[in-house]
Formats: structure tokens, sequence, C-alpha cells
């Protein structure tokens, strides 16, 4: 029987409800339901709960297929709304995140045009309703899916004012939400790409009938998942249903499209499952649930890109898309607790296992390649990166999800490294640039940003910017939660958490320099003494683990020092799944103290990760490090951090709004000395927290850095390639022919940083490359490795080359006895043919038909 709708505003959450009651009934299968423990593997033990228990009971007592009460996760996170950063690292930047990114993101969805092409759907409606029936307006904008980030600028905005309500802001939402509703056709539907234009698709992706390309990439219900998200977080914040009423009747119109089981597709971006378990939460209505559940039953007929290759709970691997992966995962979670089908838990636990082991890079970043911006294989991390911003964003939702379904502090853990450095890189410290992707390295000069070498202030594809608005203004909701009598502390920031504990209101006020100081002091005051068990989250850093398996490794493993005071009195504390737990009859006034110790840490990566062999990267308490060459003489790819040197923290309030930064001494600079010898000088280096790089313009940075000078990477040796003279038949004013033979190639399929050269817009014809030596020289041998832009340009691989050398008569005529000319794309083609001396070679290139062609290298034996 469905529970009477919810109409009440209460306190604003980000997953959780905390005052819903036991008010979904859904019949669930004893059999599938508790596959959960027997099919997990030592490796992935979880065990639900406390609260998960009683459904474990409920299955038990009442066998078979049972009607089954299932209340949101056990564990409830404090509202965002009722926790307070005052100051330091977490209260800066969301200072910062209200006063600048909330207002830019705004004006960004007006004068990119995003809010424009509502008004453009509306105008559709209205002039043929008026008669015109062949109106139709042209999307000004680049892709579907921009609606979205209108609806995540939406969120962002009313977390803002759920934390600080002001008027202007409100009016101005009440006035964006105005131009939504209107864009939304009369049975519910809202889409502005087709609705102003709906004689043909206005883009390749979308089909003349509405949801067909959904799987594909029409991103229908994306858009209404982020929709939905924001309907609530507005509702919650202001009590106005101006947005929620545009969602429910977009709601019913899915209830109605695919609620009865007639049309079944799997989204193909996922996010609607978290939109309606939002709107669930918000309403009571069971059907908007049982539609999250059913979207996620649709998957397992398609490919691994949007992680469709299998039904959900058979998965076991992170696959595909990074943030469709990461949304998809945590709607499972979501599902899970709102259900009770633990399938779901079951899958992500092991799917978490294999990111957390195999995928995660140390900074917290996932999502590794640039190419379908897609989790790599087992151990696949390279340094030039992608670690898209989004990615790390949705993987503090799964964490978070998954600390809430099982109160163990090690998903906190992990939360808390990719909040303070693989999320936090994701915007500048002005609050006003961002990054897409968040490698671990760069040279200082790559256009690997979407188009922009450094940070941009928006992108076209404008997914992150929202995203990390949307998450800063919230963070609050992850700093604390409760379970019965438990009160969980998560984050440590300079600030004040207000919960409800066993029916009493409880006021912690921390203070704290964390993370760059491990003391933690605690001020305890209940509204009426009352008995609690207060738990604190004694980070998984501390004893000696970067992350919860073998993934990374500190070179010194020793757990450090950590200690309690109650009072002032040493206080011997339990720690339970991760947390010390102090329990007592606590009074307004009681005071606790956790000291961490925060020693610098040197991390070697696992021996599987091909890009970190040799390599050591610094740590210091939840914070990872980098060296950036605006503080270290410029170059930093030449330095080597040796098992000697030294390294000591020492806090800057004047740079970079206030970081604790390492100082090594004893360390080197390796470089080329005579006869090819590599020698090393003596340097001292400074390195900075990751998060905060790229803020002082164009430099090199590195995560990682040699141990020895073995594995310093010193700028390539001379070759005969690079030092010969480039020409080329044609080259278009930015394209430098220089990048065939800078030596430069990528790590990763089209990772952004390796430079091609193309002969675009050349198409189909016959074109050539001439390397000229300095003297006649013996070669037999060349390297090549074609560029490829298939989804973002007009470069394939080419329909047929050949080699060809300069005559002493000054002729080019083909190398004799040439191997295979081998077509394949990035990886490097070998050609071998009869030694011969020559000035020059020459590539003879002919262009496929209707595209054009390009190189990453061109090397010569
Ligand atoms: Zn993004």
């Amino acid at each position: 029987m469905p529970p009477p709708e919810r109409t009440g505003v209460t306190r604003p959450t980000i997953e959780s409800y905390s005052t819903v009651s036991a008010s979904t009934w859904l019949t669930c299968d004893l059999n599938t339901a508790l596959v959960l423990t027997p099919d997990l593997d030592s490796s992935s033990q979880i065990a639900p709960a406390q609260g998960m228990k009683s459904l474990s009971l409920a299955f038990l007592v009442a066998g078979g297929a049972i009607a089954l009460g299932a209340s949101d996760y056990p564990v409830k996170p404090v509202s965002f709304a009722d926790v307070r950063f005052t100051g330091g690292l977490l209260g800066d930047r969301q200072a910062t995140n209200n006063a600048v990114t909330m207002p830019f993101a705004l004006a960004q969805c007006e004068s990119s045009d995003r809010l424009k092409n509502f008004d453009l759907a509306a105008e559709t409606m209205r002039r043929r309703s008026a008669g015109e029936t062949n109106f139709q307006n042209k999307p000004p904008t680049q892709y579907p899916f921009d609606d979205s980030d209108v609806y995540k600028a939406i969120e962002g905005a009313s977390f803002c004012l759920s934390v600080k309500p002001d008027a202007a802001v409100a009016s101005q939402l009440e006035g964006m939400i105005k131009h939504l509703a209107a864009a939304q056709e009369p049975d519910g539907y809202l889409y502005t790409w087709r609705t102003m234009h709906p004689d043909s698709p206005a883009h390749d992706w979308i089909a003349p009938q509405r949801w067909l390309k959904d799987p594909q990439l029409s991103h229908e219900l994306y858009n209404l998942g982020h929709l939905y998200e924001a309907g609530v977080a507005h509702f919650q914040a202001t009590g106005s249903r101006a947005l929620l009423e545009v969602c429910l009747k977009s709601a019913s119109l899915l209830q109605h499209d695919f609620g009865d089981g007639t049309l079944r597709i799997a989204p193909g971006h996922e996010v609607i499952e978290m939109g309606f378990a939002k709107l669930f939460r918000q309403t009571g209505d069971p059907r908007w649930i049982s539609l999250a559940k059913f979207f996620l039953e649709c998957r397992g007929k398609g490919n691994e890109y949007s992680q469709d290759h299998k039904p959900v709970v058979e998965q076991t691997e992170a696959v595909g898309h990074a943030v469709r992966a990461n949304y998809l995962y945590s709607g499972m979670a979501d599902v899970a607790a709102l259900t009770g089908d633990l399938r779901y838990l079951n899958a992500i636990s092991h799917i978490w296992n294999n990111v957390v082991s195999r995928k995660l890079h140390l900074t917290g970043g996932c999502g590794a390649l640039a190419a379908g911006e897609a989790y790599g294989a087992d151990y696949e991390l390279p340094n030039r990166c992608y670690n898209e911003t989004c990615a790390a964003v949705a993987f503090l939702f799964w964490n978070h999800r998954m600390f809430l379904m099982t109160g163990e502090a090690k998903y906190m853990d992990v939360f808390e490294r990719s909040l303070y450095n693989g999320v936090l890189s994701g915007v500048s410290l002005s609050g006003d640039r961002f990054f897409y992707p968040n490698p671990l390295e760069y040279d200082g000069k790559a256009v690997n940003n979407h188009g922009h070498a450094g940070r941009a202030p928006w992108f076209g594809c404008a997914c992150c910017p929202p995203n990390i608005l949307r998450t800063i203004a919230s963070l609050g909701g992850y700093a604390a939660a409760v379970q019965s009598n438990r009160l969980f502390v998560n984050l440590y920031a300079q600030g004040e958490i207000e919960a409800n504990v066993n029916a009493t209101t409880v006021k912690l006020a921390q203070t704290t320099r964390y993370p760059w100081d491990g003391l933690v002091t605690l001020q305890v005051k209940p509204a009426k003494p009352t008995s609690f068990t207060l738990c604190l989250r004694i980070p998984g850093w501390i004893q000696g683990n970067p992350l919860p398996s073998d993934l990374y490794a500190y070179d010194d493993a020793t757990p450090t020092k950590w200690s309690v005071r109650v009072n002032g009195q040493a206080f011997t504390a339990e720690r339970n799944r991760g947390f010390a737990e102090i329990t007592r009859d606590w009074k307004d006034g009681d005071t606790v103290s956790l000291e961490l110790a925060m020693p610098v840490r040197r991390v070697a990566g696992n021996a599987k990760i091909a890009a970190t062999r040799g390599l050591v990267a610094l740590e210091r308490g939840p914070i990872v490090y980098a060296f950036e060459g605006v503080d270290n003489n410029g170059s930093i790819f030449d330095v080597v951090v040796p098992a000697a040197a030294t390294v000591s923290a020492e806090h800057r309030a004047d740079l970079l709004g206030g970081v604790t930064v390492l100082k090594v001494s004893k360390a080197a600079r390796a470089r080329r000395g005579a006869g090819d010898q590599i020698m090393s000088d003596p340097a001292d280096l400074t390195a900075i927290p990751y998060a905060v790089w790229a803020n002082r313009g164009l430099s090199p940075m590195a995560v990682w850095m040699a141990r020895d000078v073995e594995h310093a990477r010193l700028a390539p040796k001379p070759t005969l390639a690079s030092q010969a003279k480039v020409e080329v038949s044609f080259h278009r004013a930015e394209i430098d022919p220089a990048c065939l033979n800078d030596q430069i190639v990528p790590q990763n399929a089209t990772d952004g940083f390796a430079g091609n050269f193309n002969f675009w817009p050349h198409k189909g014809s016959a074109e050539w490359m001439t390397y000229e030596f300095a003297k006649s020289t013996l070669v037999s041998s060349v390297n090549v490795s074609w560029f490829d832009d298939t989804g973002s340009g007009e470069c394939r691989l080419p329909a047929s080359w050949r080699v060809c050398y300069r005559t002493p008569s000054g002729e080019w005529q083909p190398v004799s006895a040439p191997s295979d000319y081998a077509i394949r794309k990035r990886d490097a083609v070998k050609v071998s043919f009869t030694p011969v001396t020559t000035s020059a070679l020459r590539l003879e290139v002919q262009l496929p038909k209707d595209f054009s062609a390009g190189l990453y290298e061109w090397e010569v034996e």
C-alpha cells in the first residue's frame, strides 16, 4: 500500500532521508536476496550495518517470498544544512564555491545559450499551436545533454540556499525555472533539442521517436535524472514546488511510457536511478523507486561502455565510461537500500573492490583512459591519464553510499582521498576555472583540458563545473552521520555539526587545522545529558595503508600514533569498523581531542602498475603531493627523490590559499654527461598539494618522481629523426610539423598530451613528409604511429603509404624489399627495408577517401 505523499520540507540531505519511515512495501524473493554473504570472497568481506541485519532477520522469520519493509540506508547522514564549515581548507573552498562558482555557473547557463534552449523549445510549441506548423528552431548549443548543466547548476545553487538563504538567488532560480517549465510538452516530455526541432532529429544522437536512442547517446533520461535531483534540492531549499511539479509531470510520463513494461531500454548514461530514488524519498510515491529498479533491471544487452554488457547483479568489475559507471553503482546502492534487494549491494561490493585494488589512481581519480572517458584494464594507471572530474565526484557519491549501507570507515577513507586530491583539483582556488581531466603528470604545455592548456572557464561539454558546484555546496552532508545511538564523525574540519542522536540534539564544535595538522578538538554540547557512542574515523593512512588494498604501499608501513582524550584524560578507545568509539553519558561542556600523527609518507605503486615502477610519491595525512615546475626552477622530470633525501613539512599561509608544502633536501637532478653517461647534481625541491596545481599559470607537474637517476625522465637522446629537418607537402598554420620528430608519443589512446601532425583539411589526396639529414646516412627501417580522431575529427588511418629515399641525383625512389606496410591505430608500425645510404627519406601517404590522416611520430633507424 503506498503511503501518502510527503509534502513537508524537512532538513535537506544528499542521499538518505533522515526521517523516512518504513514506507516501501515491495515483494522480494528470499533466494535471490540472500545471495549476499555466501557469494563474497575473502577479499571482499562486507557486512551490512546493524540496520540491515534486521532485514535479513525479516527474511529468516518469514521465509520464501515475503513482504519486506525497507527503510533506506541504516546509517543516516546529518543534513548538510546542519553542518557549518567556518574556516580551514573545506571552509575556504566552500566559501569560494558559494560566492564565486555558484553565480559563475548560473551566468554560464545563460551566456552559453543553455537556458536559451528552453526558450526556443517553448517558442516552437507556441508558434506551432498558433498555426505555424512547419516552424522549428535549430539548437544554438553543442550537445543534447546541455539541459543537464542547467539542472545541475540549479541543484548546486539550491544546496547553497539550504546552507545560507539568499532572496536574490532564490528569485533568480525561480525565474530560471519558469523557462524550464515553459519548455515542457503538455504530456510531461522535457528535452529541448527535440521540442525545438521536432520534424527531424537536430543531432545524430537523437532518434525520430522519443527514447529510442537513449541506450546510445540521446541522453533524454540522463537529463531527467539531473532534473529530478535539482527539483528535490530546490524544493528542500525553498519550499517552492515550481521545479518539483515539472519533475512529477515528467516522472508520470515515464511511468506511462516505461512503467507498464511496454518499452524496455537501458539508459545510455545512468543517473536517472539516483534521480528517482530522490524523488521517491521526497514524495513517498512507490512508482518512483519501482522505476529506478526497472531501469537497473533493463541492463544486460548492450556494451561495456555504458555498463550494459551484463545484468547489473552479475557485474563484478568497473568497466566503460567512468562517470556512467560510478553513477550506476551509486544508483544500485540507493535501490538496494530502498528495496532491501541486497543483490545490488553484493555486485557493487565486488566492483568497489576491483576499483580500489586495481583501477584507482593515488589521487582517488578514476577513469584512466581518455578514449571513452573510461576505466582502463586492471593496473592500467598511466600518469598522463584522464580522470574526469565528474568521475571523481561520482566516486564520492558511491563511496558515501557504501558507508551509509555498512557503517564501515574504509569507504570514507577512500572518499577522503578522492575529495582532497582528485575532486578539489577540478576547480581553481579562484572558483571560476576548471579541469575536465585530472592527470598526475603534465608537460607544461599540452592542450589536454578539452581544448585548453591549463584550467578553463567553461567547456562545450560542461558537465564538470556544475558537478563541482553541487558537490562542494553540499559537502557538509558527508561530515557526519547517525545510526541509532551512534554519532559518526567522518570529516575533520573547522566548524559545527548539529545532529539528532537518541532523540537529543547534539552539537559538535570542531576546532582543527586538519588536513594540515592532525589535532582535532571536539566540544560536545547535547541539549540535555544523554548517552551515546561518538565514533571518530581513524583514517586508513594512519594505520599504514594508503588504500584498503595492495594497490599502493608506504615504504615504511609502520602505523603511526593516534590518541584520544576525553575531558583532558587519556582514553583507550575501542576500534570498530575503522572508528574509535567513545560511549558515555555526555553532557554540555565535554571535550574530546583526537590526535593523528602526520608524518610524510613515501608511496610505491604495486609492481603491476607499469607507470609507477622506479618512482615514488609523497603523502602527508590525506594529502597527495605534486612537484610543479614553478617551485622547482621550471623543470621536474629530471628530479630524483632518493631514499636518502630528507622531507619536512612547512605550512605556508601566504601560498595557494594557505597550504602545507613539503621541502625536500638532499634530492638530485639527473642530466646527461659526456658520452651519454647519466650524472646527477644535488638539488633542493618543494612539493605542493596536488589539488592546487595549475593555479599559477602553465608549468610542468608530476606526482610520481624518480627514486634514482636511472628512472629520471630526461629528455630523450637526440636521434637521426629528431635532428632531421622536416618538410611536408601541406600543413595549416596551427599545425607544427615538428610534432613528427619531437619524440613525444601517447601513453594511452588519445591521451591528449602527444601532439600530432596531420594534413587536415586535405582529404583523399596524395601527400608527403620528408626528413632531410645533415649528411648521408645508412638507414634500414622506419617506425610510424598513426593518428586517428574518430569521434571528434576527420582524421583516419591512411589508405596506403610507402617509404622513399633520395638518390644522389635527387630523385625519390621507393626503398627495396620493404616489410609489410601495416596500417594500425596509434601503436608504432615498423617497416624494415634493404639498407640504403641517403641524405633524405620521404613518407608518401595516400589519404583515405573523404578523410584526412596524420602521425604522432616518425622514427628512423
Ligand atoms: Zn564531467
